[in-house]
């Protein structure tokens, strides 16, 4: 691409347009800028060879254009308008999309100002090597630079710009190549403008100009048949119309987004996110300020086309008409299984009435008492979609024809993997294909008249339960950014790569590293990690002192030594936010060079270090705190196994030992004071898999995690760094200080939970401070079943709001406190080699101690606000993805124990399990040593006691009692476990049945 480079003005560059207009800087003073546009006539075209055109190195069109379209014989070129862009980027992205293209600055601009995620992915493309763009500065050339007409929009505006800009190639194309003497003069390529807007089309063919429709297009190209499966449906006026839709109005009209607005700011409608209900695909929930419960949405009509995480606007009902949520579990795929694709399937046909029989029983309110219910309504706008692509399946049985010959289009479903979604219907010619495949698939729209989502195939992650085809769609589901780092990033890292060391203190100190550094290195250091860390970021040390006071030393790798402010690995780490730990596989925050080398701490070999140094009374009171950079070198790297043994060696009597004695009986007494001041001791639920080998990674068990003394011991002193950390800098910084609390939970979070308890066992759980709960937590204890307390641990855990970065200026210091730790003060400091956060408050902590001065970014409270939100955000999905890895593989672990069991004659794999929830047909449970939640459904009547969360089995010969079978949240049942395979899907899917009490396979 070329850059333009304003030269100073000459006599025949005429000044097009002045615009005045005032700009505020980041330090908040108002500048006036006049910004005067020059017109040019060395903006080239980009074609190679161009008579006419100062030719570049840079990459250029083809000659003769692309020869291979049906209509243009002659070869041409596409010149797309700002909507193409913005509403069919899957396609002009695809592999298969090899047409030259010219992009107008005009266009550019647009889809800039219309949407920054489409325009970054347009630049990325640009770039692409695969795809032959040229940026025609259009606005900088003379003959195409044109200036808005008095009543004419700016929409206008650009609409006839891309007009001219597209007549003027083709002139310039014809006057550039005269006919030679002697040869047949062959027609030259064309420049096709490419734009939906069928008003827009007519103009262009009224001027002469060539122009098509971006499925008229794509059907007369090469592979039409794969890529018009990627046509988006939006934004397109010649949709190929569809049996599906258009027959019948099913869902009511959004009102208009200035009514929705008045309505939410007169107090009259409610906005929030919208969230469905993982257990019934026929509820939904919005949280809104104004209620403490959540409002409750009923049924596919009041749900009015949300799609989880869209940004929703709710009217609420007459409370006369407010309902409780059903206590049933109602899934998507076994009521519509035999909904047709093709068609709404609404009136008329015998299913459809099916269908919606079912529906309307499983709505119809049950006699819940005026206490349960909770403000309900329906959604009456859509502020703001969250649709991306989703990862599905297809779903067999919607296929017409399953021959991989046919390449005739289809009217598929598409199910998402997440529960949350709704199926997706989608056109595809390579229907058959697909099957057995994840696909990611986009929503295109959601038309009143259409029962699901239409979307469009993106591309296909490969075969279902291969590795490869699991682990990209969960990144992709959990949006996590794994390409590689390009080149500008690793350009960041110091030249010497891996054999970069610290420099010899003095003469050879070049880069000044040494100063204001503390000589650290013959402390006696150590690592405690899980076995196999690679990114060491802390090391620990503690020494007796002469007035029997304790030395204890925390010690963070420096990453802010190497990651600096707004280079591009600074910005590339802030919107990867986090490291992701997947079972076999980790997405780095920062590249490896310095995560497991130069950063890591790793034992032997000098490192740069940021330490907290402590004096601390043999009660482990804080006499002295002080911060400090330093060069270590760690004496030894432990596993948490490794050291506890150590420790707990009475032969051993070194240094080393000692320390760790030392740092022990200290974190001992850190964690009484910590639970005495109300600190929460949560569980939640971890396993460990256990890996074949590193190469096949085939799962071969699962056990749960083992917490030893040490774990505890490196908890400790990383939580009283933080807040001694956290301290200082909002000292240093009040407005700006990058802080994490946890807010303490609505006392309504715990309403459910604490009448189970009671109901079920008597217990009663204090929820009046963090303090309380932590005392009655330690009460619920069933003697007989020890897992009991942890298993009302992880409920209760459940009620709790998440954790959250936060600026100190941004919110009301009454509300800094972390309630699960009962701290008043709170950060991330410890581990910056994995969390972005914690590379901030290095530089702001840095400041504080007069080692190196603030960047002016982190004195910026919006700035920080703004980072502190995408991390905040890449927190929850890095963790959402980290679990969803440690299912896929308890899965995988379970299907092999699974197969080895019956190999042995054994029959299927059977587990304890904790009964966690009832509903009307089944229940929810826990199995804790897989840490896995299973539902078990019944498909015979059942009684159901919602009041004391109780189903009664009626006893049967088959079901192995001829009693009635009692079964109450916490009770303790067998389930057999199987992954058997979705027949539609193909996916593996965990599947439980109740053995005991009863057997429901009888049922
Ligand atoms: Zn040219």
């Amino acid at each position: 691409m070329v850059e333009i480079t304003i030269r100073k003005r000459s006599q025949t560059e005429a000044v097009i347009t002045q615009r005045k207009f005032f700009k505020k800087t980041a330090r908040g003073k108002v500048v006036k800028v006049l910004r005067e546009r020059y017109l040019r006539d060395d903006v080239g075209c980009g074609i190679e060879g161009c008579r006419e055109c100062a030719s570049s190195d840079e990459e250029l069109l083809p000659v003769n254009g692309d020869l291979t379209h049906q209509s243009y014989p002659n070869g041409h070129y596409i010149l797309p308008d700002t909507n193409v862009f913005l509403s069919q980027m899957d396609l002009l992205e695809s592999d298969r999309f090899r047409s030259p293209m010219i992009l107008l600055q005009t266009v550019l601009e647009e889809v800039r100002h219309r949407s920054l995620p489409l325009y970054n992915r347009l630049k990325a493309l640009t770039k692409s090597e695969d795809k032959r763009i040229w940026t025609f500065y259009n606005e900088y050339r003379s003959e195409t630079a044109i200036v808005r007409e008095e009543d004419e929009t700016p929409n206008d505006r650009n609409d006839r710009g891309i007009r001219i800009a597209t007549a003027w190639y083709n002139t310039h194309i014809s006057l550039t190549r005269p006919p030679i003497r002697g040869q047949t003069k062959n027609a030259p390529p064309t420049v096709v403008l490419m734009t939906e807007d069928a008003a827009n089309r007519q103009k262009a063919e009224q001027a002469g100009i060539s122009c098509i429709s971006v499925r008229k297009y794509v059907e007369g190209m090469k592979d039409a048949s794969q890529l018009l499966d990627l046509l988006s449906a939006t934004g397109s006026d010649d949709v190929e119309p569809t049996r599906a839709s258009g027959r019948q109005v099913l869902y009511p009209e959004y009102l208009s987004s200035a009514t929705l607005m008045a309505g939410v700011k007169a107090g009259e409608l409610h906005q929030g996110h919208f969230n469905p209900n993982p257990y019934n695909y026929l509820e939904g929930t919005v949280s809104v300020p104004a209620f403490s419960k959540p409002i409750l949405l009923a049924g596919r009509e009041n749900m009015n086309r949300a799609v989880q995480g869209d940004i929703v606007v709710v009217e609420l009902f007459n409370e006369k008409e407010w309902k409780a949520p059903t206590d049933e579990v109602v899934d998507q795929e076994a009521t519509l299984k035999n909904d047709d694709a093709e068609d709404s399937a609404e009136e008329g046909d015998e299913n459809g009435e099916d269908v919606i029989a079912k529906e309307s029983r499983v709505l119809r309110s049950a006699q819940v008492p005026v206490s349960e219910r909770q403000p309900t309504g329906r959604i009456v706008g859509v502020i703001k979609r969250n649709w991306r692509a989703y990862v599905c399946h297809i779903d067999s049985t919607s296929l017409t024809s399953t021959l991989t010959t046919s390449l005739s289009t289809q009217t598929v479903f598409a199910t998402p993997v997440s529960r949350l979604l709704p199926r997706i219907r989608l056109r595809t010619r390579q229907a058959p294909s697909l099957l057995n495949q994840k696909i990611l698939v986009t929503i295109d729209r959601w038309d009143t008249t259409s029962r699901y989502p239409e979307g469009h195939f993106v591309r296909s992650l490969g075969k279902v339960e291969s590795k490869e085809a699991e682990q990209e769609s969960l990144l992709l589901e959990y949006e996590v950014p794994y390409r590689p780092f390009g080149k500008a990033i690793l350009d960041c890292l110091p030249p010497e790569g891996d054999s970069w060391v610290v420099p010899s203190k003095g003469g050879g100190d070049n880069h000044n590293v040494w100063r204001d550094r503390e000589d650290l290195r013959d402390v006696i250091v150590c690592s405690i990690d899980p076995p196999g860390c690679q990114d060491i970021d802390d090391a620990l040390h503690a020494k007796l002192l002469p007035n029997g006071n304790v030395e204890a030393g925390v010690h963070i790798a420096d990453v802010s030594h190497f990651v600096l402010p707004d280079n591009p690995m600074d910005s590339e780490a802030a919107a990867r936010g986090t490291t992701v730990y997947l079972v076999d596989n980790r997405i780095d925050m920062l590249p490896s060079l310095l995560g497991t080398n130069l950063c890591s701490l790793r034992p032997y070999v000098e490192r740069l270090a940021f330490s907290t140094i402590w004096e601390l009374t043999p009660n482990a009171d804080i006499v002295d705190v002080r911060f400090t950079k330093s060069v270590i070198q760690s004496k030894a790297a432990f596993t948490y196994e490794e050291a506890q043994i150590r420790k707990d060696d009475p032969h051993l009597q070194d240094e080393l030992t000692k320390s760790i004695r030392l740092l022990n009986s200290l974190a001992v007494k850190l964690k009484a004071k910590r639970m005495t001041a109300g600190a929460l001791n949560l569980a939640s639920p971890e396993v460990k898999i256990h890996l074949d080998s590193a190469e096949s990674s085939e799962p071969i068990d699962v056990e749960q995690k083992e917490l030893r003394e040490t774990n505890s011991l490196v908890e400790e002193f990383m939580l009283l760094a933080n807040v001694s950390v956290a301290r200082k800098i909002d000292e240093s910084f009040p407005q700006t200080a990058v802080l994490r609390r946890h807010l303490p939970p609505p006392k309504t979070n715990f309403e459910k939970l604490q009448d189970i308890l009671r109901k079920t066992r008597g217990l009663t759980l204090d929820v009046s401070s963090s303090g309380a709960l932590a005392a009655s937590l330690d009460k619920c204890i069933d003697p007989s079943e020890p897992a009991f307390n942890t298993l009302v641990r992880i409920m209760a855990t459940r009620c709790m709001l998440s954790a959250e970065y936060f600026c100190s200026g941004s919110v009301g210091r009454d509300t800094f406190g972390h309630y699960g730790l009962a701290s008043d003060i709170y950060t991330h400091f410890t581990s910056p080699i994995r969390r972005y956060a914690d590379v901030l408050v290095h530089r702001q902590l840095a400041a504080a101690i007069g080692f190196s001065p603030l960047h002016a970014s982190l004195h910026s409270k919006s700035h920080v606000e703004k980072v502190l939100d995408v991390v905040n955000r890449r927190h929850r999905m890095a963790q959402m993805a980290s679990r969803a890895s440690v299912e896929f593989y308890v899965g995988l672990a379970l299907k092999g124990r699974g197969e080895a069991s019956k190999a042995r004659g054994e029959g299927e794999v059977r587990e304890e399990a904790f009964v966690i929830r009832t509903f009307r047909n089944g229940v929810g449970v826990f199995v804790s040593k897989l840490g896995i939640e299973g539902l078990v459904t019944f498909t015979r009547d059942i009684q159901f006691d919602a009041d004391n969360y109780t189903v009664t089995v009626p006893g049967s010969a088959s079901a192995g009692s001829k009693e009635d079978a009692k079964i109450s949240v916490f009770d303790k049942v067998v389930v057999q476990i199987e992954v058997e395979k979705d027949k539609n899907t193909q996916r593996g899917k965990v599947k439980m049945t109740l053995i005991e009490p009863v057997d429901s396979r009888a049922l």
